[in-house]
């Protein structure tokens, strides 16, 4: 775990024990995307570069452990603790002094503060957390009436700028798919927890038809949904089968056109924090497919995952983006050109109550959409899935002043920089025949317009790339 500004002693130890206690926490270090094969990829033109879409960089959210009015630090961390406890020298923490409950008008000031600066990202919905209860039937604890109209906030504020994902089932204990009930302790006297190493050596069916139950549930309340949030080190046990395991849950259950799924951290400058579009297959034909791995560029930067520690609100947004613009985790990975996808988990923003991780996030929404509103693109995951899909796998040919692509996905704000001298680049699919407009700096790039590239000679293009073939020229 990385810290990138000073923290207190307690804030230190509360860390360290969680790291220690392996439990929540996604590790980052050198080489932190897997090693996993990519499958096929097309003929690109060397000298036709796809840009970022509408020339800009996306950003993105991401909420890890959140669900529906169940505070899943307070019922998570005893589970944690009797797994794991003094074992692996996790501290005891006094979650029984913690609340137990994420109210509705938490959800609803953060997804009203969100529209309002345009955040956008992915929310995890936990479908039974802690084994507490199933939110497709019923939550123990709360009426059906406070549970039902807690998923109609999720369906009503969240769901127009936000993915929602299942964090596999409890996160907390592996549930046998075949009866809904917890697995029996294990002969050590341990218990297999869904991010405590039970994939290992599963089979590619075994891993898929968890992952497919957890999206089932998702289902059940008829929410959008495309992918899926591993709780922690789920599918460490095999990166490459977990992935295609994604591809065979989300497009069997969902049928999502391209699945995709967040596990890994890149807090590492020197690394790409780029989405890797894996497995892909069938690019040439009617039914391509692949799964698009989307890493976040910081791992939980408001604290402690369970909001016992919140880090400090002005150092916490002086490292991601500075006062001056210049510096800072953020302001790094935008400088780089590529996507910024920052993480917190739900506890950690609600921070028992406190306000505090809320008034970071806050201050750092701001100061981002202050310091480079013209240059950054808030987007879902599923959006950026979409784009990355597009841009790896898109066949791409130059002849003749002439660009023909042929896409295995449409995405809106395909972006191109073309080595060509024109006024008036066309482009045409099928019988739609547009003429791109003129605008006059990349920062007002639309779908239909084209601008001058830095490069002498070169033009930047814009526009709603449709599946199939596509001539520019
Ligand atoms: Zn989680």
């Amino acid at each position: 775990m990385k810290t990138e500004f000073p923290i207190s002693r307690r804030q230190f130890l509360a860390a360290a024990a969680a790291v220690s206690a392996g439990t929540m926490i996604r590790t980052s270090s050198a080489g932190s995307m897997p090693n996993v094969d990519l499958g096929e990829r097309p003929h690109r033109a060397s000298d036709v570069k796809v840009l970022n879409p509408y020339g800009r960089v996306p950003v993105s959210f991401f909420i890890d452990d959140s669900t529906c009015l169940v505070n899943m630090g307070h019922y998570c961390q005893p589970q944690f603790e009797e797994a794991w406890g003094q074992s692996k020298g996790g501290q005891p923490k006094p979650w029984r002094t913690w609340p137990r409950e994420i109210p509705d008008s938490f959800v609803r000031e953060f997804g009203t503060f969100c529209r309002e600066q345009g955040v956008k990202g992915k929310y995890s919905l936990v479908p039974y957390p802690a084994c507490v209860g199933w939110l497709d039937r019923e939550l123990p604890g709360w009426s059906r009436t406070e549970l039902r109209a807690s998923l109609k906030l999720v369906r009503d504020l969240m769901t127009p700028d936000w993915d929602i994902h299942p964090e596999m089932i409890t996160h907390t204990r592996v549930i046998d798919i075949t009866t809904g009930r917890p697995l029996p302790q294990r002969k050590d006297g341990g218990y297999w927890m869904e991010n405590g190493g039970w994939d290992n050596g599963r089979s590619l069916d075994e891993i898929a038809s968890y992952i497919a139950y957890a999206l089932q549930l998702i289902k059940n309340l008829d929410l959008p949904c495309e992918g899926f949030t591993t709780p922690g080190g789920f599918g460490n046990g095999g990166k490459s089968i977990l992935s295609q395991a994604a591809i065979q849950a989300i497009r069997g259950v969902l049928g999502a056109e391209i699945p995709h799924y967040f596990k890994y951290v890149v807090s590492d400058i020197n690394e790409s924090t780029q989405p890797q579009v894996e497995h892909a297959k069938g690019i040439a034909s009617n039914t391509p497919e692949c799964v698009v791995n989307i890493p976040t560029c910081t791992g939980d930067y408001l604290g402690v995952w369970d909001g016992s520690a919140p880090n400090p609100t002005d150092e916490t947004i002086e490292s991601h983006v500075s006062r001056d613009f210049q510096s800072g985790r953020l302001v790094d990975v935008i400088n780089k050109g590529e996507p910024v996808c920052f993480l917190t988990h739900w506890p950690d923003m609600y921070a028992n109550g406190t306000g505090i991780a809320f008034a970071t996030f806050q201050g750092t929404v701001r100061r981002l959409n202050a310091g480079f509103r013209d240059r950054i693109r808030w987007m879902k995951s599923s959006e950026i899935a979409r784009y990355w899909a597009a841009k790896e796998l898109t066949t791409i040919v130059t002849a003749s002043g002439e660009t023909t692509l042929k896409a295995p996905f449409a995405a809106p704000g395909f972006t191109l920089e073309l080595p060509f001298h024109t006024s008036a680049p066309v482009v045409q699919h099928g019988d739609s025949r547009t003429e791109l407009q003129k605008v006059s700096s990349a920062q007002q790039l639309s779908d239909g317009t084209w601008t001058r590239a830095g490069v002498e000679g070169h033009v930047v293009v814009c526009f709603k790339l449709e599946k199939g073939t596509t001539t520019i020229s």
